[in-house]
């Protein structure tokens, strides 16, 4: 794999100005038209726009079928189909979890991710075994991306009895957070879920991130929940709520309160652009002072045959579902796939400022609106300060 020192010049930043990037030991040395790339590798960015690495917040490493013949979408149109699909075929893929989630990787990172949260299936039947492959792939990949585990109960935690032994398990072997997915719609059981979650997670001092896709005043009572509970806990700046439907299908001046309490409380909303249901109102909830991050969720998967891990595709169509038509609103759909899930995922040195990590990508766009509505090839993805991918092929490690 390329190391050592980079210059990269001849490239534009978002704010169209010309500059160079030196890079030394993995971070960013020098940034201007007179920074000194002196003994550094030259490399010619033919004025490609220069932008931090896109951050994905919300992935499934371990149920993807990227690097398999196509598999047919099998499932029926609801969650409960879903669930029990995926676990039908789980055990039958030819290859391993670690495998599958080195495939997918190596496509968030020919598409300029260098930072990914990715929820893991956890329950009694599977023990360990998806968080392993994981780990595994976590480490083979680790100088080409970063990779946070939360352990998803994804069969649910009262529904499937043990899995919250099962979740306290994976904090102990290297999973990062804990997840959660729909107290009442899953579990039935809106307080026993949650107290279980945030119990567990202020006992291991780790943070939370919740599946939410029941819609209506349903949904909007899990969000107050998931709120009062931040609070009560002292979680403030430590929870998410991943997709939360409800904020977009419920009456305005309810969706208001709710917004305004997640504001206070530092709940961040992780959003995909579903398909099938309610968006978020993500940009006034990020007016509102709410944290948003994206995510591509599954990809290439039981639930969803869609995606080729590509953050600026996903910030598309989130711009997409919400109307977003002028440049200002596309690089708000751009921050939430970069900037938005630096902040979640806690990447403290992340953006092109000397003394930052040294993680950025090219691409061949005008500017950044641009690039989201037409997300290219990159040109080049830097990882670290080394090469990882040049022109759609992956150049990294493993
Ligand atoms: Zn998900």
């Amino acid at each position: 794999m390329p190391g050592g020192d980079l210059h990269l010049a001849n490239v534009r930043t978002a704010d169209g100005a010309r500059t160079e990037i030196v890079v030394k030991a993995g971070r960013i040395a020098a940034l201007g038209t007179d920074a000194d790339g002196a003994g550094a590798t030259r490399i010619d960015g033919n004025d490609d726009l220069v932008l931090p690495a896109l951050v994905d917040s919300h992935l499934h490493l371990d149920k993807s079928m990227v690097g398999l013949p196509w598999h047919p979408h099998a499932a029926g149109p609801d969650r409960t189909s879903r669930i029990e699909t995926e676990k039908r075929i789980r055990d039958n893929l030819p290859l391993s979890v670690a495998t599958r989630a080195g495939n997918l990787i190596e496509r968030l990172v020919v598409h300029g991710t260098g930072h990914c949260r990715t929820h893991v299936d956890v329950d009694p039947e599977l023990g360990l075994s998806s968080i392993e492959g994981v780990l595994e792939a976590r480490e083979r990949y680790r100088d080409a991306v970063t990779v946070q585990i939360v352990a998803f109960p994804q069969s649910g935690v009262l529904a499937c009895p043990g899995t919250i032994e099962v979740m306290e398990a994976a904090l102990g072997a290297g999973a990062d957070l804990l997840g959660g997915i729909d107290p009442a719609g899953i579990d039935g059981d809106i307080d026993g879920q949650l107290d279980l979650i945030f119990t567990l997670a202020e006992k291991h001092d780790v943070g939370i991130d919740i599946h939410l896709h029941d819609g209506g005043e349903t949904g909007a009572t899990e969000v107050a929940a998931i709120v009062e509970r931040t609070k009560a806990h002292g979680m403030q700046g430590r929870v998410a709520i991943s997709h939360g439907f409800c904020l977009g299908d419920i009456a305005e001046c309810d969706a208001d309160r709710l917004i305004a309490a997640m504001a206070e409380t530092g709940v961040t909303n992780v959003t995909h652009a579903p398909g099938g249901s309610s968006i978020p109102p993500v940009k006034k909830m990020h007016e509102a002072g709410v944290a948003i991050a994206a995510g591509n969720d599954g990809i290439r998967d039981s639930w969803c045959p869609y995606g080729d891990g590509d953050m600026l595709e996903r910030a598309m169509l989130i711009g997409w579902r919400s109307n977003f038509r002028t440049d200002p609103d596309l690089e708000l759909a751009h921050h939430f796939a970069s900037q938005g899930g630096a902040d979640l995922i806690g990447i403290s040195d992340y953006g092109l400022e000397v003394g930052n990590r040294a993680d950025f990508f090219t691409i061949p766009t005008e500017t950044v609106a641009e690039a989201v509505v037409r997300y290219p090839q990159r040109s080049l993805v830097v990882h670290g300060g080394r090469i990882v991918a040049r022109n759609g092929l992956y150049e990294g490690t493993a």
